[in-house]
């Protein structure tokens, strides 16, 4: 399912490779959209697809909605994205042998890009079958696991939403004390859990809810209140955070919100872009979602790129908050939304690029 946005009408990007798998015969499709800050980093999506044509689609809109989301957080990484489509009429299951030889294909890809294209973990794909990558090429990322056994990238991201939404709440009320407010995380998963879990040491009193009704015990052990999923994102709060699905900020819905702000994990929360402006008309923040996540490739990429400590990989987070600051700030100081907003600053720094490029 895609979300369409403005970006997607234009396809302006640096290499396209789709090639079949030695292995497999499976295609393999990368979108190299945009390298001027650096290679382009991106997940590798493996996923059933209707459609040789909407796997394309998907791999040419994610890459450049990558190319966005790393310059706006300053990663120094370009954007890219891949796909492995699971056609109608292919492999209905990848499991055992046909995995790891599917996973070597793409590796063979990405290693042709000679480190043009970073693949990392996506929808289908985590830390293992990076590690099972790195068996063929060194342009992976991903693939670390922290000493509480997590994901680089969950932990990454969590910390990026957390400072994202203090430097929202510091937007709204001139701190960041969470002291006595009120948080919905919608999505108990991985992200939403360890966000739960900070909002809730810093005071802030938290509700949350899940399509997966086990996930209400765990949820009620940490401390955070069990609400119905149909009125979830209708919660009386100060701030919703939506780290569940994409596309759930709806025109439709815009009017029965009830919080103050949102900003979650979820990638492409606006159903559609003019959600921005009658979220802007009533005066609800959105911190957009692609400045809120971007702790996970600020985190991992800080770790296996720059070979950062934890602590010094942590430091960059920091980021988000000042990314989060600068949009807000410009969003209302120009009368644009925060989503144009975001993008003026990623736009700017891309100019840059081009501006120093000899
Ligand atoms: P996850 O799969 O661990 O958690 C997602 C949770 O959402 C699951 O518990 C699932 O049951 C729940 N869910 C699914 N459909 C739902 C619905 N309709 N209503 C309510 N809950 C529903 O994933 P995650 O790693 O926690 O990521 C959460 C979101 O953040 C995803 O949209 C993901 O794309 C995005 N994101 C994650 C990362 C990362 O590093 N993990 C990075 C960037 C963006």
């Amino acid at each position: 399912m895609s979300t369409h946005t403005e970006l997607d009408a234009t396809v302006d990007h640096e290499e396209v490779v789709i090639r079949r798998g030695e292995r497999t015969g499976q295609p393999v499709i990368v979108a190299v959209h945009n390298t001027k800050l650096g290679p382009a980093l991106g997940g590798v999506r493996l996923t059933k697809y209707d459609s040789p044509v909407s796997a394309v689609v998907d791999a040419l809109r994610l890459s450049r909605a990558m190319t966005f989301k790393a310059a706006a957080s300053n990663n120094g990484t370009g954007g890219g994205k891949s796909v492995v489509p699971l056609l109608p009429g292919g492999p209905e299951r990848v499991d055992g042998q046909f995995r790891t030889s599917l996973l070597l294909d793409v590796a063979d890809v990405v290693h042709s890009l000679g480190g043009r294209y970073i693949v990392a973990p996506d929808v289908g794909t985590g830390p293992t079958e990076m590690r099972t990558m790195r068996m063929r090429t060194p342009y992976v990322g991903g693939y670390t696991i922290t000493p509480e056994g997590i994901p680089a990238t969950t932990h990454g991201t969590a910390g990026g939403v957390e400072r994202a939404l203090l430097a929202t709440a510091q937007h709204l009320w001139g701190t960041t004390n969470l002291d006595g407010r009120t948080v919905a995380v919608i999505g108990f998963g991985a992200v939403g859990r360890s966000l739960t879990e900070k909002l809730i040491k810093r005071g802030a009193t938290v509700s949350t809810t899940d399509i997966d009704e086990s996930l209400r015990e765990p949820a009620e052990a940490v401390g955070a209140t069990w609400i119905p999923l149909d009125t979830a994102h209708e919660a009386e709060v100060d701030i919703l955070a939506p780290c569940a699905l994409g596309g759930t900020l709806t025109p439709a819905l815009v009017p029965r919100l009830r919080c103050k702000a949102i900003v979650g994990s979820a990638n492409n929360q606006l159903s559609t872009d003019s959600v921005a402006d009658s979220l802007r008309e009533r005066n609800i923040i959105w911190t957009p979602d692609f400045i809120a996540n971007a702790g996970g490739i600020l985190y991992a990429s800080g770790i296996e790129l720059q070979h950062l400590t934890p602590e010094q990989a942590d430091h960059r987070l920091d980021e988000i908050a000042e990314t989060t600051t600068r949009a807000l700030e410009r969003s209302h100081r120009d009368g644009v939304t925060t989503l144009a907003a975001a993008y003026d600053l990623a736009r700017e720094r891309l100019a840059a690029a081009e501006t120093n490029r000899p």
